[in-house]
């Protein structure tokens, strides 16, 4: 395997509920040819908040097994310009990475929202091309066609497998011919600027940018990441049940690793290469029971199980 074979894409959605980021860094999961792995964030449950979603890219699946939030994106796909008043879309960018908008603003007056950037901007008036053919404001698909067209993940052919395989019929045939349009209309701010990896760096204290209004009395509730950080601090008490699990009974199938919201799923890597599951890390497991709905097991047998705590 190449060195170029370990690179990993960051992507970082940012829309508003019910605006479709999660299904966007799921299409772009599905449209990469390798191992990707994507999570949403939610903030408040209700419709119109902002939310966040994420995909990791590679070709080396070993690249892409954390499960922490994308941090340094060097694609940021934004669903709704109104969130750039409301979020620091350009959190931990480098120079040079890509900031893909959907708007109707002009350059300038996306320069004026975002500040003195070296950053790469994309735009594109989606949601009047999804009003025009799917008859709804819904741009996740269209803002993958976007991105199509400035990052070198996927072809619009296979997006528009992707998009087969998520959606059905007319439904489907509508959103390949959006993708479509948006590829032919994305308008690319130029000079384009190479991508600076080296300068790509996490804050050490939070993912609230410090100029931000109360940043600083957010530093410590936010998260902490380095080293003693926030995994040292035990949240699974709480938890009605334990899970139990049968290392015999697991088909090492990893639904429970990706479909845990809180990563408490321990695995380890072996001498085959392979990740196995092996456990679960209970001092931060809240007992939800998703990993036993879904466990296959073996042979019909789980080998995850939900016991009530004493
Ligand atoms: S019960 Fe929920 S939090 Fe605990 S390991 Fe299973 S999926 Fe994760
Ligand atoms: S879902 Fe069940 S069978 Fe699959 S890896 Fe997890 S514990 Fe094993």
């Amino acid at each position: 395997m190449s060195q170029n074979d370990k690179k990993v894409y960051g992507l970082r959605f940012h829309g508003r509920g019910g605006q479709g980021a999660v299904t966007a860094a799921q299409l772009s999961v599905m449209a990469w040819d390798g191992p990707a792995k994507c999570f949403p964030v939610f903030g408040a449950e209700r419709m119109g908040a902002p939310t966040a979603a994420f995909a990791r890219l590679s070709k080396d699946a070993d690249m892409i097994q954390t499960n922490e939030q994308v941090y340094t994106p060097q694609y940021v796909a934004v669903l709704d310009d109104t969130l750039l008043r409301d979020v620091c879309v350009t959190s931990g960018t480098a120079p040079g990475a890509w900031v893909i908008l959907n708007t109707g603003k002009s350059f300038d007056e996306i320069n004026k929202l975002l500040g003195p950037n070296k950053l790469n901007l994309a735009k594109v008036d989606a949601t009047d091309l999804a009003m025009k053919i799917l008859g709804r404001p819904i741009t996740n698909t269209a803002i993958l066609g976007a991105l199509a067209k400035v990052a070198p993940l996927f072809t619009l052919d296979q997006l528009n497998e992707a998009v087969r395989d998520q959606f059905r019929g007319a439904v489907a045939d509508k959103n390949i011919e959006l993708i479509k349009q948006v590829y032919e209309k994305v308008e690319v701010r130029e000079p384009v600027i190479p991508y600076d990896e080296k300068s790509a760096k996490k804050l050490e204290w939070s993912h609230i940018e410090p100029h931000y209004p109360g940043a600083k009395d957010m530093s410590i509730g936010a998260v902490w990441y380095a080293p003693g950080g926030s995994q040292k601090v035990p949240t699974g008490g709480w938890g009605v049940y334990r899970i139990d699990f049968k290392f015999e009974n697991c088909s090492q199938c990893q639904n429970c690793a990706f479909m845990c919201p809180d990563q408490c799923i321990k695995r380890e890597k072996r001498a085959d290469g392979m990740w196995y599951v092996i456990g679960t890390d209970e001092s931060h497991c809240k007992g939800c029971r998703i990993c036993v709905e879904v466990c296959p097991g073996k042979k019909g047998i789980k080998a995850r199980t939900a016991i009530l705590k004493d």
